[in-house]
């Protein structure tokens, strides 16, 4: 695999893939030959790497430590970081091509990978170079990973109802509150937390909440134990308890009730992420039915040569494809600077339902074995799952989009 990369500099290996990429005018849907290459690398790391210990990870539930150690050696972590930090301040369109191959090895343990980019990326939107100096250096010096702390378990989709409360004391904000369903809340090095400054329930969103980059080892800060999730077992999603957590005001993110502006905005850099995913899940659901039914025979022939098999897999792949072009547009627009929620949403909304509908028709192909753990489409079913939850579930990308729709009819 070390054919394909080349490394880079003092901070190699953390910095060895690099994409050339190449600024066409126009309509076009070519990668250029080292955004293939990478492409490539990340598709051998899924198959020889992950694969071969997801259903390990799955029934065990154990957070892959050593795949994420080995990923980030290769280069395949946090790809985003900027240059003044040391990073390769790749386009999210690079970041999520590589991410989708890393989906089809398993989503459980390709999202432990990943997801150490949780927390910076409301630190890239919304930090100082100082802030980003101080918290993205060491993710490339180490194999370290971050966390992002919004959902409480009285509130996920209604941001406006979180109640961990941040108050000033002197230099420091004492915070104090439980956050829910965190990824990577037992294993960040720090998480970007979002909590309510002004107490006053009448405040609005916009002004009432503050972000901040709270370190995991400051005293007060308590990770529940892990939780047992139908899918993607192999991620570590916990309970982030804050008891009189003292954090300096260096860490407040573009200012005092600015939160919720920034938890918003990091969404149009998060959902495309996720609609890639989903398109990797589809993608392995196609690829194990596709196998499955040229070797399974009724009626004295392959299943694949029923017609109701073979319009399953047709089905399967143009969910397959048009969810790859919306996560590409929804990526393209947001490193062009285009304004890109609606189509995020879009992208979002309908990978993850491509996902969920793909897993479906595999276990179908299968027939019982699809319904049995031996056999990989069980799992594919219940990991695909989530991928309509977080991030926004399905009904509020729809909201989004049907905002946008409706604005822009009216405005
Ligand atoms: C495995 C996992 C990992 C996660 N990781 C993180 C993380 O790292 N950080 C983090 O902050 N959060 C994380 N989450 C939380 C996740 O983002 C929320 O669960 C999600 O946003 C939904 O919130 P909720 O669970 O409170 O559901 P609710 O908001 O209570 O929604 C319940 C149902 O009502 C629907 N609904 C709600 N409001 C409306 C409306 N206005 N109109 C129509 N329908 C509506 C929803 O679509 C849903 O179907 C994670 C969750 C899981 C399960």
């Amino acid at each position: 695999m070390t054919q394909f990369l080349r490394v880079l500099g003092r901070r190699a290996p953390q910095r060895a893939l690099s994409f050339n990429v190449v600024h066409q005018n126009g309509y076009n849907f070519d990668l250029n030959e080292t955004q293939k290459e990478f492409q490539a690398v990340a598709r051998k790391f899924a198959r020889e790497e992950i694969a071969p210990v997801a259903a390990y990870h799955d029934k065990t539930a154990e957070y892959p430590s050593e795949i994420f150690k080995k990923a980030w050696s290769l280069g395949l972590v946090n790809l985003r970081i900027p240059k003044h930090c040391g990073g390769l301040e790749e386009s999210l369109f690079n970041s999520c091509l590589v991410v989708e191959e890393l989906f089809w090895g398993c989503s459980g343990i390709a999202t432990a990978v990943s997801s150490a980019g949780l927390g910076v990326t409301p630190l890239v939107f919304a930090g100082t170079k100082d802030q980003q100096r101080k918290f993205l250096p060491r993710l490339l010096e180490e194999p370290l990973t971050t966390g992002y702390c919004v959902t409480e378990s009285g509130t996920g989709s209604d941001v406006n109802g979180v109640q961990t409360r941040a108050e000033k004391k002197g230099d420091e904000y004492v915070l104090n509150g439980q956050k829910m369903w965190i990824t990577n809340g037992g294993v960040a090095n720090w998480y970007f937390v979002l909590a309510r400054t002004n107490p006053d329930p009448k405040c609005p969103a916009s002004k009432a909440f503050t972000g901040f980059i709270v370190e995991r080892d400051t005293p007060g800060v308590i990770p529940g134990r892990k939780e047992l999730n139908m899918g993607q077992r192999a991620s570590d999603t916990r309970a982030v308890t804050f008891e009189d957590v003292r954090v300096p005001k260096e860490n407040v993110l573009l200012g005092e009730g600015a939160g919720f502006k920034i938890a918003m905005g990091a969404f149009d850099q998060t959902r495309p992420p996720v609609a890639c995913n989903a398109t990797g899940v589809a993608q392995r659901c196609l690829d194990e039915a596709t196998k499955y039914s040229l070797e399974r025979k009724t009626f004295g022939v392959p299943i694949a040569q029923h017609q109701a098999i073979a319009f399953i897999l047709a089905d399967m792949a143009i969910g397959v494809e048009t969810a790859r072009l919306i996560w590409m547009k929804a990526a393209w627009e947001c490193d062009k600077g285009i304004s890109n929620s609606y189509t995020a949403s879009i992208a979002k909304a309908y990978a993850s339902e491509v996902a969920n509908k793909c897993a479906s028709d595999a276990v179908q192909v299968f027939g019982g074995a699809g319904f049995n753990s031996e056999y990989p489409v069980e799992k594919l079913m219940r990991d695909a799952k989530i991928l309509q939850i977080y991030e926004g579930t399905t009904q509020i990308q729809k909201m989004v989009i049907s905002r946008n729709i409706t604005t822009k009819q009216t405005g």
